[in-house]
């Protein structure tokens, strides 16, 4: 009840465009209406120290934002940060099925390789096919040579493992060493839900894939 007079209150209060931004805040993943109030009203207490960092920091990301040609990472420059990242090596290369799949894995700072991300997982139900993802530019990666190991880091759901189980198949013929995490994962675990710890276990437990 109080949730709904608090909304009611600053709906009347607010302007046309104080009310649009608080409904774009809403809509992104995590907040929601009331939590989505308050950024604003933060925002507009803080002009300074907060409201224009912030639009300088989305202008700047909405300018320069683009998908990498090499990996499929979401970055501000193509090559992205990672792949431009001299100290990586580049003789390991783990798959993953989503960008947020990388951040995570990457945020763990356990993996020192090369990502490539498939933009998705196969899944029949969906109707989504090989070529639909990324899977012939993965296949030109390691056809490329200079890669010694592939970790296929889908997760443990049922369209994940046969999307490694298909990726497995493709990447036979190459004389490189297929792993993927160790099933420490929770069944139907997401990676990019997955904390820290329990990701940097099935990473260090990685195992051939069979
Ligand atoms: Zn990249």
């Amino acid at each position: 009840m109080a949730e709904q007079a608090d909304f009611a209150y600053l709906r009347a209060m607010a302007s046309q465009e104080i009310e649009e931004l608080s409904q774009a805040l809403a809509r992104l993943p995590g907040l929601g209406p009331r939590s989505a109030r308050r950024a604003v009203l933060h925002l507009m207490k803080r002009r300074e120290s907060a409201l224009q960092p912030l639009l300088a920091a989305l202008q700047r990301v909405a300018d320069r934002l683009s998908t990498c040609s090499t990996c499929g990472n979401v970055d501000t420059s193509d090559p992205c940060s990672i792949c431009r990242d001299p100290r990586r090596d580049e003789k390991s290369l783990c798959v993953v099925e989503e960008v947020a799949d990388l951040w995570a894995l990457d945020r763990s700072r356990l993996f020192p390789g090369a990502f490539h991300v498939l933009g998705g997982r196969l899944s029949a139900l969906e109707g989504v096919r090989p070529e639909d993802l990324s899977i012939d530019r993965l296949v030109a990666r390691v056809a490329a040579g200079g890669i010694d190991e592939v970790v296929l880091a889908m997760n443990a759901t049922l369209e994940g493992q046969t999307t490694a189980h298909y990726l497995a198949e493709r990447l036979e013929r190459f004389p490189i060493r297929l792993t993927q995490l160790a099933h420490g994962l929770p069944v139907g675990g997401e990676l990019d839900y997955l904390d820290e710890g329990t990701l940097a276990q099935a990473l260090r437990a990685r195992r051939p894939v069979d």
